[in-house]
């Protein structure tokens, strides 16, 4: 078994998960078995309370855990699957200690950093250790050096290199290496002074990967090479990707960095082949056309929080050789003028999202698609919130609303299910992980999907309540998808729309590079179909300019 463990040095935000994934997309093309995991350590137990102002998206996995959205990364940048083993954060580690010692497993011993709480880590590392199944793991470390709450996992590492043999081991170091505008210069202190910080605890890196804005010469590998003790091919530069984050792998390809690390760890393997991904890469930058789509939020000044929509949409437009141009609307903003703010999107997505703030501008967007016939998407929320616009303005149930928002509202068509009640504890009641869905043959969603049974994941806790189900059928509005028993909707469409579509489940968390996910791709398609019949969009067909540089969509306010 062989491990690579990939810490950052200088500054956070680095894009360590994406160096990380990319790596585990060089080791997959090379063929070997790769498994990811990542140790958070905060004390929160998972990011599932965190907010997505400071803390990005919660990443869902099929087994219900609430992840950091660097697992979205894994997921989609590798073949693996992953589960609640695959994070782990410092208070998880805390509490595993703390419920052994309450339990006496400890046999009255002291309960010490070292080793209960290291052994609890270098445990998680073992758990993935499979030889039948992975050939190498790659563990992330969150943070940086020097951060307080870092030092046990580190700590951690360094025995875990002790017991397997450093043969068997890389430690990569993500670092910064800035520019100084005024002195023309790279500078390589920053990243000394963090290399230094890791061999103060036992650690050396093998690998540099210096993150940087200009191309890094001979002499600044040079130094680097010599004040950090890494041999100078060890190197690594990764430049800020000009288009795309899927360009990483291929710009640290060319770096050599497959090679080196399967040359450090003794693996010998075929020459990667990255010809499907490289397909891709260019499929994004340079797509024959555009469509714009809108996303109508909570959180659009916080790239993170919808970190997966944006991705899904990407795969499904690079599925079609499309590319995105994405206004991002403050949800509240719809209250008034919507015609304004949404006349010339070709599609309309409402994503997940807690809480009243919003709504009523969600629900507006909402009846703008279905009257419009703009296609719309709608998860989890954005289901929900169709559901409320379609009974109270073609029902004319005018009261209706979600408990959610309105505790006794007298026309619950999304509300809590009875069994659901009472549980008090935040996240105690909420419907998370895979689950499956059957759906109805002979709808919309039957074609998109071309198959009767699903699985997707969910994060939720409000349902759509079935006693109105004959009702709004009536009128056209279709439940598309029900959970095997047929007690929960799980998909809904309209009759007379070309493609209006919620489900009460995140099919962005399944979405990935050349495997675009069939409702995102079902929704793309017909706004392409939509924009093609406009004649406001007559140019839509036109080979499009390439993507413009350092935007991963190009937001549009
Ligand atoms: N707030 C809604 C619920 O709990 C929707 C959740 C979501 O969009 N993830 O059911």
């Amino acid at each position: 078994m062989k491990y690579i463990f990939v810490t950052g040095g200088v500054v956070s935000s680095l894009g360590k998960g994406l160096t990380a994934a990319s790596l585990g997309t060089l080791l997959e093309a090379r063929r070997l078995r790769v498994v990811l995991q990542k140790f958070d350590p905060y004390l929160n137990v998972d990011p599932g309370t965190m907010n997505p102002f400071q803390h990005g998206e919660v990443y869902v996995l099929n087994d219900g855990a609430e992840t950091d959205l660097d697992l979205g990364h894994y997921e989609r940048f590798t073949n693996c699957v992953l589960t609640r083993h695959n994070n782990l954060t410092s208070g998880q580690v805390y509490e595993t200690v703390i419920l052994k010692e309450r339990r006496g497993d400890y046999l009255g011993k002291t309960v010490q950093v070292i080793p209960h709480v290291t052994d609890v880590i270098k445990d998680r590392i073992r758990e993935l250790s499979d030889e039948s199944k992975y050939d190498v793991v790659i563990t992330e470390i969150g943070g940086t050096t020097g951060d307080i709450e870092g030092l046990p996992f580190l700590e951690a590492i360094r025995q875990f290199i002790l017991e397997v043999g450093p043969q068997n081991v890389v430690n990569m170091h993500v670092t910064l290496v800035p520019y100084i505008k005024a002195a023309h210069e790279l500078k390589t202190k920053p990243t000394q002074q963090s290399v230094a910080k890791l061999r103060e605890i036992g650690l050396q890196p093998q690998v540099l990967i210096c993150r940087t804005e200009k191309p890094l010469d001979r002499d600044v590998r040079h130094k680097l090479s010599m004040f950090c003790s890494v041999s100078e091919k060890a190197v690594v530069e990764e430049r800020d990707v000009e288009h795309t984050i899927y360009e990483v792998p291929l710009t640290l390809h060319a770096e050599g960095l497959d090679k080196l690390l399967c040359n450090l760890l003794h693996l010998e393997t075929p020459e990667p082949d990255l010809a499907d991904w490289r397909k891709f890469v260019e499929r994004v930058v340079s797509p024959k056309r555009r469509v714009k789509i809108a996303v109508v939020g909570k959180y659009m000044d916080v790239r993170d929080a919808y970190k997966s929509i944006y991705e899904s949409l990407t795969h499904a437009a690079a599925s079609e050789d499309c590319g995105i141009d994405l206004k991002l609307v403050d949800a509240e903003s719809l209250e008034h003028d919507i015609e304004a703010r949404l006349k010339d999107v070709a599609g309309v997505l409402v994503p997940g999202g807690f809480g009243v703030r919003g709504i009523e501008g969600k629900i507006n967007a909402a009846r703008y698609a279905r009257e419009q016939k703009i296609p719309y998407l709608g998860l989890c929320l954005g289901m929900q919130v169709a559901t409320i616009e379609f009974a109270r303005n073609v029902c004319g149930i005018k009261d209706a609303n979600s408990t959610e928002f309105q505790k006794n509202t007298p026309e619950p068509v999304i509300s809590l299910l009875e069994e659901q009640r009472g549980v008090r504890n935040k996240g105690a009641s909420m419907r998370l992980g895979t689950w499956p869905t059957k759906i109805i043959t002979g709808t919309l969603a039957e074609k998109i999907y071309g198959d009767t049974e699903v699985t997707e994941r969910h994060r939720h806790r409000y349902e759509f309540n079935m006693k109105y189900r004959d009702r709004m059928n009536a009128k056209g509005f279709v439940i598309s998808g029900t959970s095997p028993d047929g007690t929960l909707a799980e998909l809904i469409e309209l009759r007379d729309h070309p493609y209006f579509v919620g489900c009460q489940y995140h099919p962005e968390f399944q979405s990935k590079p050349n495997k675009p996910h069939p409702l995102f791709k079902g929704f793309i398609q017909a706004c392409l179909a939509r924009q093609a019949g406009c004649a406001t969009h007559a140019r839509a067909d036109q080979e499009s300019p390439r993507r413009a540089p350092e935007r991963e969509l190009v937001p549009q306010r």
